[in-house]
């Protein structure tokens, strides 16, 4: 490593509070799937900013989209209206075939907005008595960083040391329809879940499962929250990955990819009825909604609406999981996923997921590992077959070297 990369990392250590513990590499600029570090290095980007980044990096389209919003105006706030919300928030809400959009910034905003808007469902609409409403969530779920969110989270780490917790939420296995059958009661307002778990490792529930939670949610009247933050907007092969299983949830939480890897921006996608519900002084964001997010957001939802980016994770993820396969039982106990995504449990005993990731790092190849042992492939959309080939080809390498 050069004294440059070195002076980086050592400013980064001292003055940026240690809440992550990134790869020791330094990443000047990026373009498409690859990015390059500051000796000039070129690596594949197999994470894609937790897939924030599915449609490339430095995309010619979104940057166009957000020059152009640029040299006209970036915020004014809510207390105005500007001339590119409202357009956004039609093309968004068509795309997911909702009727509104509630628009936020990060996606733990956007999952703390839909808690409100479900809470104040049920007492408003549903008829739920005063302060009772309960939210059903899912073991090893993850939906974002804030007090409430973590109240629910079952990971130590990102809850010790932080409570008092947010009370009104039941933990489920994720998966088990009975045990959601028997956790809702007539103070549920709403279940809260990812089609498929991103931070966990990747989990993808059993085929009948996310229709049945949709099947008990209507038959109690409770609301069904989908929070395709990571797993929407392309990654998975469709538009969302609730359209995989052909359900379609009450709200959408969105986020990452749809600011292009560019900007924040998050939202909440539902009907009148629901979204409905939120009156002026009851919620907000400064920045929610703002122009160059809606410019950028509405660029990505025209890019979703062609359909091209979907069947291309869905062509791609098709030959990712084919070559990952192949690795099982040669230091690989399993792989999980859905399109461009996947989950990769490394043998504990051969390597952790940090060493492999470290490895992968010194042949060009950026990768996260999560829960110790499993490692996540996720790379910008865009990336070429020869490419993703390659990557594989690495792992295998790697694994060998263990
Ligand atoms: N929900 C899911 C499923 C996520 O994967 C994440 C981030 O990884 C979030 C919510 C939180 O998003 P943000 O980091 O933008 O707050």
């Amino acid at each position: 490593m050069t004294s440059e990369a070195r002076r980086v990392i050592a400013s980064e250590e001292e003055f940026v509070a240690h809440n992550y513990h990134p790869l020791e590499v330094v990443v000047a600029s990026a373009d498409g799937a690859w990015v390059t570090d500051v000796h000039g290095k070129r690596y594949l980007d197999c994470l894609a900013a937790y897939s924030a980044v599915n449609f490339g990096h430095s995309n010619h389209t979104l940057l166009a989209a957000a020059r152009e919003q640029l040299d006209r105006v970036t915020l004014t706030s809510r207390a105005f209206y500007n001339d590119q919300l409202g357009s956004f928030a039609q093309a968004l809400a068509e795309l997911a075939g909702k009727e509104m959009v509630l628009p936020m910034n990060t996606g733990a905003e956007a999952v703390e907005s839909a808690i409100k808007v479900a809470r104040a469902w049920g007492y408003r609409v549903k008829g739920v008595a005063a302060g009772q409403a309960n939210i059903i969530v899912m073991a090893g779920n993850f939906h974002g960083r804030t007090t409430t969110i973590i109240s629910f989270s079952d990971d130590e780490d990102a809850r010790a040391d932080f409570g008092p917790y947010t009370p009104g939420f039941r933990t489920v296995p994720y998966g088990d329809a009975a045990a959601l059958a028997a956790a809702i009661d007539e103070n549920t307002v709403a279940v809260l879940i990812e089609p498929i778990q991103g931070e966990s490792g990747i989990v993808v529930p059993p085929a009948d499962y996310l229709p049945t939670v949709r099947e008990l949610c209507t038959d109690h009247n409770v609301l069904f929250i989908a929070d395709e933050i990571q797993s929407g907007l392309g990654r998975t092969g469709a538009t969302f990955a609730c359209d995989l299983v052909d359900v379609v949830p009450d709200l959408y939480l969105l986020g990452k990819a749809l600011g292009g890897g560019i900007v924040p921006v998050s939202a909440v996608v539902g009907n009148r009825d629901i979204l409905g519900v939120l009156q002026p002084g009851q919620h907000g964001s400064t920045f929610g909604g703002n122009p160059l997010a809606a410019a950028v957001g509405r660029a990505v939802v025209r890019m979703l609406a062609s359909g091209e980016y979907q069947k291309r994770a869905r062509v791609l993820g098709a030959r990712l999981h084919e070559r990952l396969g192949a690795l099982v039982g040669h230091g690989v106990l399993e792989v999980r996923g859905a399109g461009l995504w996947a989950g990769i449990d490394i043998d504990p005993a051969l390597a952790s997921g940090r060493a492999v990731c470290e490895r992968l790092m010194e042949r060009g190849v950026l990768a996260k590992d999560t829960h110790g042992s499993t490692i996540r492939l996720a790379p910008p959309i865009v990336v070429e077959e020869n490419d993703l080939d390659w990557a594989v080809d690495q792992l295998e390498a790697v694994l060998e070297e263990f």
